[in-house]
């Protein structure tokens, strides 16, 4: 069972104020994610959580996280600027893109954040462009193959554009060294959305062995692993969550494993988590608008995949509760629409639901991360209102709805929107 972190009768009293769609996000939900990553990881003195920017872009969600000891992760130039608004700066930020623009890479040493070069030819790009190496810096890695959980393959590296290989990144410490740099870190992401409790701890069996190697070949130690993103989410109803305390002290066993007795009890342990962080603690509020009746039963809904792309994009299961109707049967088979000239616009497509009535309330659930983040405007929609459910109850608009204006906005340029 999902269970919204509103009620029906809460929602009709914020459709007043901010009408439908808009995303929706619980201040509480996240504070205690935040909080349990730092409780899974207390045992390594250097854990912080950078939160993956991209998966939900707001500066009051990232206030939230500063407050809960959270770095961000950047990957382009406006994430940065977004990061420094906030008030977040030099160590606090990770700067982990690839295709990068100068002028990113000008933006992420300007504001001291920690770099991470996803390219052994970036190296140069950086030093070019930058006109040193910093002292801190760090590299993503791409073991290439298969990544396995026991005999389960849970990626393929060797088919992602992302990280050096080995042979690589162990030259890319040398010559980092050479130039000067003092503190360095590895980097990988190599599964999505997994929530297998073995995945942090399978990631970092290849990372701590690697920075075992670098020692070796490279004389450089390790002083930052930064696991990534990653661990998922259940957006099934009758999943299994990951456990991140479970996860912790999986890792915190590899840990002692494998970089204690190589003299690395020292490294401190990074995450970029998005998606575990957010995903649960959003939803997409919209209302039923329309029902039609020909080879299929649909609903059609004021938001649409502009809103929340991931059913058309993945064709991602995103649960739905029918507001009031909690208990009602689910004896309804219906296809639940947005309005775009698309017929991938579906956010469910033969979901047994509760009979849904024009004017009801649907929560989408698992809407916080990668959600708002990946909207757009195609077929002229215009974004979502953007609304922080607080922990004393209130309700705090921290993004408006885009306006026909906002739309037109870039269009100055031309003799009809002067
Ligand atoms: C997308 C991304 C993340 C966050 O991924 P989630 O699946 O949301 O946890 C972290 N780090 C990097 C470099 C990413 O690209």
């Amino acid at each position: 069972m999902k269970t919204p972190f509103v009620t029906k009768s809460q929602l009709e009293k914020i459709i007043e104020t901010y009408p439908t769609p808009f995303h929706i996000y619980d201040e509480k939900g996240i504070r205690e994610r935040a909080r349990a990553l730092n409780a899974a990881f207390a045992w390594n003195k250097g854990f912080k959580e950078y939160f993956a920017v991209k998966a939900t872009p707001n500066p009051v969600l990232l206030d939230i996280l500063k407050q809960e000891n959270c770095g961000t992760d950047c990957s382009s130039l406006t994430e940065l600027i977004m990061s420094e608004k906030v008030g977040f700066k030099g160590d606090d930020i990770m700067f982990s893109s690839n295709a990068t623009p100068a002028e990113d890479f000008k933006k992420a040493a300007e504001l001291g954040a920690i770099i991470n070069l996803d390219d052994f030819t970036h190296i140069d790009f950086l030093e070019k462009t930058i006109g040193y190496i910093p002292e801190t810096i760090c590299c993503r890695f791409n073991p290439g193959g298969d990544f396995r959980i026991s005999t389960q393959i849970m990626g393929s590296p060797s088919e992602a554009k992302y990280g050096m290989t080995e042979e690589q990144i162990i030259e890319a410490y040398k010559i980092l060294k050479a130039k000067g740099a003092k503190r360095f870190g590895i980097h990988a992401f190599l599964s999505s959305n997994n929530t297998n409790n073995e995945y942090y701890p399978t990631l970092a069996g290849v990372l701590f062995k690697l920075a075992v190697e670098i020692q070796k070949k490279a004389g450089v130690d390790i002083s930052f692993i930064n696991l990534s993103g990653g661990v998922g989410v259940p957006y099934l109803p009758d999943a299994e969550p990951a456990d991140i305390a479970v996860i912790g002290e999986g890792v915190r066993k590899v840990y002692e494993e494998i970089l204690v007795p190589a003299g690395l009890g020292n490294v401190s342990l990074f995450t970029e988590l998005g998606r575990y962080m957010l995903a649960p603690n959003g939803m997409l509020i919209t209302k039923a608008i329309h029902e039609k009746h020909i080879y299929k039963e649909y609903i059609g809904c004021d938001a649409c995949a502009a809103n929340l792309m991931r059913p058309a994009m993945y064709g991602s299961y995103h649960h739905i509760t029918v507001m009031g109707k909690e208990n009602a049967p689910c004896d309804h088979k219906y296809d639940v629409t947005g309005g775009l000239c698309e017929n991938n616009d579906k956010f469910a497509i033969d979901r047994m639901l509760p009979k849904i009535d024009i004017g009801d309330i649907l929560a989408i659930h698992d809407a916080g991360a990668h959600g708002f983040a990946m909207g757009y405007n195609y077929n002229g929609k215009l974004r979502s209102a953007e609304l922080l459910y607080k922990e004393d109850g209130s309700v705090e608009l921290i993004r408006r709805a885009e306006t026909p204006d906002d739309y037109f906005a870039t269009l100055g340029v031309t003799k009809f929107f002067k």
